[in-house]
């Protein structure tokens, strides 16, 4: 089975090809315009997407050396995301779907961001049923109980920002550029991570919440700077790491405690915020104290990318689960 994936749910333009479970390319077009502006801005968004999706397209099926025409069926993104650049990848899927003659398939994109896991690749394993997945990315902050590729329950999430908006606004906040998020991985590694310290947030259940803790380090770097107006410049190193230290213990203590609840220890995470150097050291610990079985996907299958759609669209594909060309977008789509 040949499945052409697209993805094109925020910023950037992926277009995948596999073979079965097996990645045979994945190219994905980032849009630089938004670092001007500090953000995703959906109408550029959706522009680029526009220019992008074509040669994108092009190339992945070039490196994939296949013939569209040997294509088995079209999976494409239909939600969550913005809706301007839903739709650019969407109608794309839609023709080209009518245009050969081949089924389309419709996919949630956080349930990619778990799937994902799933793709067959030397130095990835694949997580048993079931298990925990931790969906940390720019726009969601999930654990979702997976029982099977299709039987998923969201068991805990953010009560408002995700994450990734976490490390970039704090990253805005010391002046870094967007996303801010690797920025403060970056400088983190250099520097002392119990040498400030901000409130962890109270939240109940399996739920986050980060939207206090942004306000407390804003207020305390107004504070600060009031005093000292070099203090961000001389402390970069050490406000990164302890910003880290506490968006890491926030997300390990939910995580710990949905195990203890679940009696699961399988844990899964993917989402762009997985690259983050001391999540994955905080997973490998867990390994290593608590005998848990973590599962970390290739750094291209965190972020966003057609790939995970692709894997996705197989397992779709093998149920004759197909979607029709009247079937619409959906900016909030539940997993
Ligand atoms: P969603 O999948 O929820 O729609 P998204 O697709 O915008 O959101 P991703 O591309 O999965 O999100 O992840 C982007 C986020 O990951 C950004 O917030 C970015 O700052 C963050 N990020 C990437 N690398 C790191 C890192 N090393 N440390 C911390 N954050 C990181
Ligand atoms: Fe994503």
């Amino acid at each position: 089975i040949y499945i052409l994936a697209i993805e094109s749910s925020c910023d950037d333009t992926s277009a995948a090809v596999l073979h079965n479970d097996r990645v045979l390319s994945n190219v994905v077009a980032n849009q630089d315009i938004h670092e001007a502006y500090g953000g995703v801005v959906p109408e550029l968004a959706s522009r680029a997407h526009q220019q992008n999706i074509v040669p994108v397209v092009h190339q992945a099926l070039a490196q994939a050396n296949i013939d569209k025409n040997s294509l088995s069926a079209i999976a494409f993104t239909r939600g969550p995301g913005l809706m301007g650049s839903l739709l650019v990848g969407s109608s794309f899927a839609k023709s080209l779907s009518l245009g050969l003659g081949i089924p389309l398939i419709e996919v949630n994109h956080m349930k990619a961001h778990i799937l994902a896991h799933f793709i067959d690749e030397p130095g990835m394993k694949k997580p048993e049923f079931p298990f925990l997945a931790v969906t940390i990315s720019g726009g969601h902050t999930q654990i979702v109980r997976v029982d099977d590729h299709f039987t998923m329950e969201v068991i805990g999430e953010t009560l408002d920002d995700a994450v990734g908006e976490a490390f970039d606004k704090s990253a805005k906040i010391l002046g870094l550029p967007y996303p801010g998020g690797p920025l403060i991985d970056k400088n983190a590694a250099k520097g002392n991570p119990k040498a400030f310290d901000f409130p962890i947030p109270k939240v109940g259940g399996l739920n986050f919440s980060f939207s206090g803790f942004k306000t407390s380090i804003l207020y305390f770097i107004q504070k600060e700077v009031a005093n000292d107006p070099d203090f961000i410049e001389k402390h970069m190193n050490d406000i990164c790491a302890s910003v880290q230290d506490t968006i890491i213990r926030i997300l390990m203590k939910k995580i710990k405690k949905a195990v203890k609840e679940t009696g699961i220890n399988r844990v899964a995470i993917g989402g762009g915020v997985s690259a983050n150097s001391g999540i994955r050291k905080a997973m490998k610990d867990a390994e290593k104290q608590l005998g848990w079985n973590t599962f970390i996907p290739k750094f291209e299958y965190t972020t966003d990318n057609a790939a995970m759609i692709g894997i996705v669209g197989y397992y779709k594909f093998l149920k004759g689960d197909f979607a029709d060309e009247r079937i619409s977008s959906k900016a909030r789509f539940a997993i």
